[in-house]
């Protein structure tokens, strides 16, 4: 038995079990039993269903969201956004996949060759609490797409959430088996993934989780597609429009309570605008409001969960200790943190060196182009890097410089549909989105005919 807690007052929501290995294996063969049926259904027909379910999730989308705030703290206007977002990822799909599922013909030396792509079988997503709904749909519904099914072990402060993704499913009518929530520990995931019946495996979550993922799938020659932390740049070049990189700054780096891989962290700062820029920053950040997630005038939440703000306070608290400052914030209330700002911040501290998980913005004055890429590189993350600068043209040849995922120009490094998303380093492998994140779980099948 485990409890969730909720994180804006502490108080009790509710107990949940976790299932029981043998349980799981039922539910994971009756996966493979739909698999069998599914994977023979038309395109089409597959894709009728997600139609259906972009209804389902128009009609469910309160009670999606006010689940997710109460669970992990999500400010209620975040979380109705967040739910939205996964209606935009269905309607990319069911108007792209057809043309990204075509059979590819290539010339060879056959008299015919070509390229077809076939799902692979049960697919095991093992997901955070940060984006609950978000992060299930871009792993679930492109695999679900081309043919696979799904287990799914969702994070397990929020279960209900987790509840709430499978109820979805079964309202659009797909059939049994296609989506199934798997209520089960981060220790019973080991023989799931050992199941000979599931045949790849994708997390999203912490790089502890994700070294423990990949090598038992690695031991069992499955594929791992990992997600994990970011500790993004936001670099404000010395020609950067202030005012527009200082609020989208705010966005990049405090929406959903800074809780995100792709969350702008370490803030590089040309020494000519150093100021201009600290104090705009530093205005957007304290008009932030903390408040009750279930406020729809509510900016700023609790933490998921009261640990994880300890952590971020820790991290601050031990940068101080080694010099820096704190320009506004630094302090916590039970799971809430303030938003925070601090500067003089060097390349050995925790804000700067460990990914902070939290509504907190280390700052870093630069003198040289090229000091601010070695800074942005400094890290053994990889997921993505904003530069703001009204000279797009010379920044263009330099893109290779950066060790990144992405590269977001005069914007905060976000996640589309229609966009390849992931990481390089230690922030993972694999994409999701876009054509690539629908062929993560696809067998790539050459057909060759004489
Ligand atoms: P975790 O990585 O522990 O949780 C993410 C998911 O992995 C959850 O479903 C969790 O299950 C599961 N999990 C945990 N350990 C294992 C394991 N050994 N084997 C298989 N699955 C496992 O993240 P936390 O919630 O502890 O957050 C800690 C830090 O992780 C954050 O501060 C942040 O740095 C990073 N993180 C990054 C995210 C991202 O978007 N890239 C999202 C969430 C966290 P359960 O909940 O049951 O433990």
């Amino acid at each position: 038995m485990f409890s969730i807690i909720n994180p804006f007052d502490l108080t009790f929501l509710a107990e949940y079990e976790y299932i029981t290995d043998n349980q799981a294996v039922q539910r994971i063969d009756t996966a493979h039993n739909s698999y069998n049926k599914w994977r023979c259904k038309s395109l089409n027909t597959r894709l009728e269903l997600v139609k259906n379910l972009l209804n389902t999730l128009t009609n469910q989308q309160k009670s999606l969201s006010e689940k997710c705030s109460l669970e992990m703290g999500k400010p209620i206007a975040q979380a109705v956004a967040e739910v939205k977002k996964c209606g935009l990822l269905c309607e990319y799909y069911i108007k792209h996949a057809p043309g990204f599922l075509a059979e590819k013909p290539v010339n060879t030396d056959a008299a015919e060759s070509f390229v077809v792509y076939e799902p692979l079988g049960v697919i095991l997503g093992i997901m955070p609490w940060n984006f609950p709904y978000w992060q299930v749909f871009r792993f679930a519904i492109p695999a679900i797409i081309v043919g696979n099914t799904v287990v799914v072990k969702h994070a397990s402060n929020v279960a209900g959430c987790a509840q709430l993704l499978e109820s979805l499913f079964t309202d659009a009518g797909f059939p049994e088996g296609i989506y199934q929530n798997l209520l089960i520990s981060g220790e019973q995931v080991k023989k799931v993934i050992e199941n000979p019946i599931v045949k790849a495996v994708s997390l999203t979550g912490s790089e502890k989780a994700g070294i423990s993922v990949a090598t038992v799938a690695a031991s069992q020659i499955k594929k791992s597609v990992l997600e994990l932390g970011g500790s993004n740049a936001f670099i404000v070049l010395g020609d950067a429009d202030l005012d527009k990189a200082a609020s989208v700054a705010v966005s990049a780096r405090m929406q959903n309570t800074g809780q995100s891989c792709i969350a702008a962290k370490r803030f590089l700062v040309h020494s000519s605008v150093y100021e201009d820029f600290l104090n705009r920053f530093r205005a957007g950040v304290e008009k932030l409001k903390p408040g009750n997630p279930l406020d729809t005038a509510t900016d700023i939440g609790p933490l998921a969960r009261l640990d994880l703000a300890k952590d971020v306070e820790k991290q601050v608290d031990r940068s101080v200790a080694m010099g820096a400052k704190v320009l506004t914030g630094g302090k916590r209330d039970k799971a809430f943190y303030a938003p925070t700002i601090v500067t003089d911040v060097t390349t050995d501290m925790p804000v700067f060196k460990e990914e902070v998980f939290g509504p907190v913005a280390a700052v870093i004055k630069f003198e040289t182009f090229e000091e601010a890429v070695t800074l942005s590189n400094s890290t053994d993350f990889g997921l993505g890097v904003t530069l703001f600068t009204r000279n797009i043209d010379d920044i263009k040849d330099k893109l290779h410089l950066f060790e990144e995922g992405a590269v977001f120009i005069n914007a905060m490094v976000k996640s589309d549909p229609a966009l390849p998303f992931g990481g390089v380093k230690r922030s993972g492998y694999g994409r999701e989105l876009a054509e690539n994140g629908l062929k993560e779980f696809v067998n790539v099948k050459t057909v060759y005919i004489n």
